[in-house]
């Protein structure tokens, strides 16, 4: 795929190549057709969070805005990618994962003749700052809960809790857009930042309306797309999480610490194997209704 960063509005490729089983999910940073870096998307690798999830190595290579690509894979249950990018930042698209999930629908996935291992939670993890808090508690799948509240009448109070597979990502939160207020634009452009941002990648919230002509794809978009990021946050544990994830008032940051004190407590988790379940459309079906709003 190609296209633009939304912070540096440089033009980006990313190529999605198959992987071994164990690779996990990995940046392969390349320059001039040389490759330059190689990072894992894990949470050791994270350098900072301020409004997107940047990666780096010690030599200062980093790539950024990596948390949709990773919801995507992480969506969809990829557990074995190499990334190739050559730029700094993974392209904004149309600032959902939904463009990735088409392209991975498109090559197709490959089961590969291994167990898939995950990550069980075995006791409650939590991190809080103020009102805003994140925590995994131990639980047989993938459950995913996220509250958010803004003062503006235009967001307010939302919450969506799913039980997380390839079927409910795709149909519930894949398409939800990244969304910035209009309020906030003239200070980020200043930092040199959200300068590849427009209404074709963002939902803009202005004064009393979304400022996008064609409104929004859900309703709700806006915790769903705050889900969308933890999903692709979480993915930075390494592997697929058995456990159930809470999030009030949290963003990337927050998502971030909570996978690094699960991953310091070597009381709180362990690496484990269940039986694979092929998922059927009746799955999803059964999903999406339970969900209803
Ligand atoms: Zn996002």
């Amino acid at each position: 795929m190609t296209g633009t960063g939304v912070h540096s509005g440089a033009p980006v490729s990313v190529i999605l190549h198959p992987a071994a089983i164990d690779t996990g999910l990995r940046f392969l940073v390349t320059k001039r057709n040389r490759i330059i870096a190689e990072i894992p998307a894990t949470v050791e690798h994270v350098k900072n969070l301020t409004l997107c999830t940047v990666i780096g190595n010690d030599d200062g290579v980093t790539v950024g805005t990596i948390e949709h690509l990773l919801s995507a894979l992480r969506g969809l249950a990829v557990d074995n990618c190499i990334i190739e990018i050559d730029s700094k930042e993974v392209p904004i698209m149309d600032g959902s994962a939904a463009p990735f999930v088409d392209l991975i629908d498109e090559a197709g996935i490959r089961e590969l003749q291994a167990p898939r291992r995950y990550i069980k939670v075995l006791k409650p993890v939590r991190v809080q700052e103020g009102e805003s808090y994140g925590e995994l508690l131990p639980h047989a799948g993938f459950h995913v809960d996220v509250e958010i509240d803004f003062p503006t009448p235009l967001i307010g109070n939302q919450r969506v809790a799913f039980e997380m597979s390839p079927g409910v990502f795709r149909h519930e939160i894949a398409k939800a857009r990244t969304f910035g207020f209009m309020s906030d634009v003239e200070r980020l452009w200043k930092a040199g930042l959200a300068l590849g941002a427009n209404l074709s990648n963002t939902v803009a919230i202005g004064d009393d309306k979304v400022m996008n002509p064609e409104g929004l794809r859900f309703p709700q978009e806006f915790v769903r797309h705050k889900m969308l990021d933890a999903v692709g946050d979480l993915a930075l544990a390494g592997k697929p999480l058995l456990a159930a994830f809470r999030s009030v008032k949290g963003g990337h940051r927050l998502n971030s610490l909570v996978v690094q004190a699960l991953l310091a407590d070597k009381d709180a988790w362990t690496v484990a194997t269940v039986p694979h379940v092929r998922e059927t459309k009746h799955v999803d079906m059964h999903f999406a209704v339970a969900a209803g709003e």
